[in-house]
């Protein structure tokens, strides 16, 4: 294992001052919480906020209350080319995961495939074709008979998801859906700050969320933020919110050791030791429904103190690196690489890069040299190769999702790429290509 200068392929700093600022909001109370969403509900231009503990929390407790809304319906599609805490939340919630394939160019919807979907769930007769029950020991004619019993579609919401920074459009996702009662639940856990024709992402479905979490736009440590218009949709979050608790003595003590950490080791100066450790859980993508839901902690949220400034600051610096990568493999002219077209105005947290030649990618990934330049591998594969979901998937193929996973790597866009650091990264991938 090489000890030395090593590149996270996603972060955002957390700085001294802001582990200050968070042991501040400890003693300034609940003031601290409610200053970070006003300050929330007034940069995204929303009526309702809400803290908590993660991204996958936060998505939860929506779940949880639009089913409080529509309790006959309990299946969520996303797409099937996403991060792994996205089903873990669907069935954390207890609803069913349903999948659809999404478009190799864009990372969105594939929506020819997502208007046959939908208008399968507009025939309930014939919902079985792409739709069976998660539970494989469930029978299917019971729930078609509860189906029919309710006399409406089983689909709760959609999950369109701004994938590395590259935009979802929701506005022809709303076109297409028919039923009013379906939910859009918008994903922006990795865009906060970043906007589509001068919106902001994250207000433009029914009820959106970011997430604070490490690698993320802007991090707490761990943290969910949950936004929403709606008044319906706020009320039941509200409900749902008011029985969770918040984090005890261990579990701050356990924030504020991270955020040191953190403070350190995100530092390509320092980040070889975590690698070492396996310490943080760095770079994992687990599918895991059993994870902790707290409200967001007084620590958390003084730890956001001047997130703005951070987040204009961060999104600078990534678009900046962004144009530089998308330049860099424009001029390569290489027929193996290629980016992907990105809206301007975008918070890409990590530079999606689709490698169209298996052994190019097994040369940039074969040595552990790219793990010092943050370069990875995105997801390792599609939703329904998750063991534990795949008995609901056995007969369908996603084929985009399962090429995109294997395609796809990305390079470090964060305040901690220097400029040399950048040479070198391009001196390895030209080094790599080189015939
Ligand atoms: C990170 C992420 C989440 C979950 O957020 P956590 O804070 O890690 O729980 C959900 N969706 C997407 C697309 C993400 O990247």
């Amino acid at each position: 294992m090489h000890i030395g200068r090593t590149l996270p392929p996603a972060a955002s700093p957390i700085y001294p001052q802001d582990i200050i600022s968070g042991l501040r909001g400890l003693i300034r109370g609940q003031r601290e919480i409610e200053r970070f969403q006003d300050e929330l509900r007034e940069f995204f231009g929303v009526n309702h906020c809400f803290l908590l503990s993660s991204g996958k929390a936060a998505l939860t407790i929506i779940l949880q209350a639009l089913k409080d809304i529509h309790p006959n319906r309990d299946e969520v599609l996303i797409p099937a080319f996403t991060c792994y805490s996205v089903p873990s939340a669907i069935v954390r919630a207890g609803l069913k995961v349903k999948l659809c394939d999404i478009n190799a160019d864009t990372l969105d919807f594939d929506f020819d495939q997502l208007s046959k979907i939908l208008s399968q769930y507009s025939q309930p007769n014939k919902t079985d074709k792409l739709n069976k029950p998660n539970k494989p020991n469930e029978p299917y004619e019971l729930s078609a008979k509860n189906y029919e019993l309710s006399s409406c579609s089983p689909l709760l919401a959609i999950i369109p998801t701004h994938l590395f920074g590259l935009t979802a459009d929701i506005n022809r996702l709303r076109e297409l859906i028919d039923d009013p009662e379906v939910f859009i639940v918008e994903d922006a856990a990795q865009v906060m700050g970043g906007e589509w024709n001068g919106i902001t992402l994250g207000t433009l479905g029914d009820v959106g969320f970011f997430s604070l979490g490490r690698g993320k736009a802007l991090s707490t440590v761990e943290g969910g933020i949950i936004l929403t218009n709606r008044n319906d949709i706020a009320e039941r979050i509200v409900s749902q919110i008011s029985i969770l608790s918040g984090y005890g003595f261990f579990g701050l003590m356990e924030l504020f050791l991270k955020a040191i950490s953190l403070a350190i080791f995100l530092h390509p100066t320092f980040f070889w030791f975590p690698k070492i450790l396996h310490f943080l859980k760095l770079g994992e993508t687990i599918y895991d429904p059993y994870f902790k839901i707290k409200k967001m902690s007084l620590f958390q949220a003084g730890l956001a103190m001047n997130w703005q400034n951070k987040l204009r600051r961060f999104k600078d610096i990534r678009a900046k690196c962004s144009k530089q990568w998308s330049t860099f493999i424009k001029n390569l002219n290489n027929c193996q690489l290629s980016s992907i077209s990105y809206q301007p105005n975008s918070n890409i947290i990590r530079f999606p890069v689709k490698l169209n030649n298996g052994a190019l990618k097994s040369k940039l990934l074969g040595n552990n040299k790219h793990i010092n330049f943050g370069i990875m591998p995105s997801y390792p594969d599609s939703i329904s190769s998750i063991e534990e979901l795949s008995s609901s998937f056995q007969d369908i193929d996603f084929p985009v999702a399962k090429e995109i996973a294997q395609q796809f790597i990305t390079l470090p866009t964060h305040p901690f790429v220097s400029n040399s650091d950048k040479t070198r990264i391009t001196n390895f991938i030209l080094k790599i290509i080189a015939p």
